[in-house]
Parts: structure tokens; C-alpha cells; sequence
């Protein structure tokens, strides 16, 4: 089932890259929030974004679309903005969701990686069992700014022997080059680029 709203959008419109008519666009709907949370951070608000209901559903689709390609059995979703948008598009393409999520939050048995932030270090979590060899994942968060996230999040699931065939964020800070940090033989998108 798509979006009542986003339905609008011609099948063409939902194909990647998206025109710059509609990059922008999506752009004009999340918020920047300067300084959060720490000095000379710009943080994108994406809030703005999901509370419209054609702009979310538009980036829902146009995800799911891309997505439907790689004929993956789950969706991953990063803790915690990843969550609503992985399972809304789980729900989009009939798969079932996997949370990765922040240290000590999940309640069966985790593997967990650590990985570098500017100051000090972060891990991120997934069950055991939540996928395994011969499982092929999407792995989804809402923004790529260095890669450190989505990076533990990929070595996290190959742990678990999946196989991440593509990675995909609404938003990519471009200039803080965080696709280096990814697979270079993976599919990464981003549905803006700053
Ligand atoms: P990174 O590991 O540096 O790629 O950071 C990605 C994670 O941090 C994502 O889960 C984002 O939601 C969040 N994040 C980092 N920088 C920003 C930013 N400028 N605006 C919004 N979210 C951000």
C-alpha cells in the first residue's frame, strides 16, 4: 500500500537521483537547527519533514522504489530515526523490520560494535538472531554525515552474516565525505546532498 497523498507522484518522479525540482523541495521541508546539540553544529530536523504528509510519503516511496530492486528480506533501521522511516518501508515492500539500536536497549542477546566519535566512542546493538548467513538486508537511516553510524551498523549486520546489499538516507551531508567509510562495492543513496 503507498501513500494516499505521495500516490501523486508519476512513477518516473521516484526514481534516482530525483530531479533537482524535487530535491529542493524535499529540502524545504526539514528544518535547520544551528548549534544542536553542540556548537557549530547545523542539525537537520527532519520532524518538518514527517509531519507533512506528501513530503514523507513522497521519501518513503521513493526509498521503497529504490529498495524493491535489491529483492532484500529485511529492513534495517538505525536507532532512532531510522526506526520511522525502515518501518514504514518494511511495511511498504511486505518485509519485516530489524532495529539496530543504542547499547543496552535490546533485551535478548546482541552483538554489538563499537566505533570512534569526535570525542570518545558509541556502539550500536542488533539480536543474535535477527538475521543470518543467506540474508539479505537494506540498512536505512534518515542522515550520513560521517559515516561512523552506518558503518558500525554494516559491520554489525555482516556479523551476523547477512549480506547488505544497499544503504540509503534521506539526507547526506556530503562535504563530511562518510561514504568513504562505507563498502565501496556497496549501493549507498540519499535522497538529498548538502
Ligand atoms: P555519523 O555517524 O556521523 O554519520 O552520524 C549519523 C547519525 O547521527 C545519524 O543517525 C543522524 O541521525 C545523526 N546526525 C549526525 N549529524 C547530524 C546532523 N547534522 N543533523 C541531524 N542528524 C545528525
Amino acid at each position: 500500500m503507498t501513500n494516499p497523498t505521495a500516490a501523486k507522484a508519476q512513477a518516473s518522479e521516484l526514481t534516482l537521483p530525483l530531479s533537482q525540482e524535487k530535491s529542493d523541495w524535499l529540502k524545504s521541508t526539514i528544518r535547520d537547527i544551528p548549534d544542536f546539540p553542540k556548537p557549530g553544529i547545523i542539525f537537520k530536523d527532519i520532524t518538518t519533514l514527517l509531519k507533512d504528509p506528501e513530503a514523507f510519503g513522497f521519501a518513503v516511496d521513493v526509498i521503497s522504489e529504490h529498495v524493491r530492486k535489491h529483492n532484500v528480506d529485511y529492513i534495517v533501521g538505525i536507532e532512532a530515526r531510522g526506526f520511522i522511516l525502515g518501518s514504514v518501508v518494511a511495511y511498504n515492500l511486505g518485509k519485516g523490520f530489524i532495529p539496530i539500536r543504542k547499547p543496552n536497549k535490546l533485551p535478548y542477546k546482541v552483538e554489538r560494535v563499537e566505533y570512534d566519535l569526535e570525542y570518545g566512542k558509541d556502539s550500536v546493538e542488533v539480536h543474535i538472531d535477527a538475521a543470518s548467513k543467506g540474508h539479505k538486508v537494506a540498512l536505512l537511516d534518515d542522515l550520513l554525515a560521517t559515516g561512523g553510524t552506518a558503518a558500525a551498523a554494516y559491520s554489525l549486520l555482516t556479523k551476523l552474516g547477512a549480506e547488505v546489499t544497499t544503504i540509503g538516507f534521506i539526507t547526506e551531508l556530503g562535504f563530511l565525505d562518510g561514504r568513504k567509510k562505507l563498502p565501496a562495492n556497496s549501493d549507498i543513496f540519499s535522497l538529498i546532498n548538502y
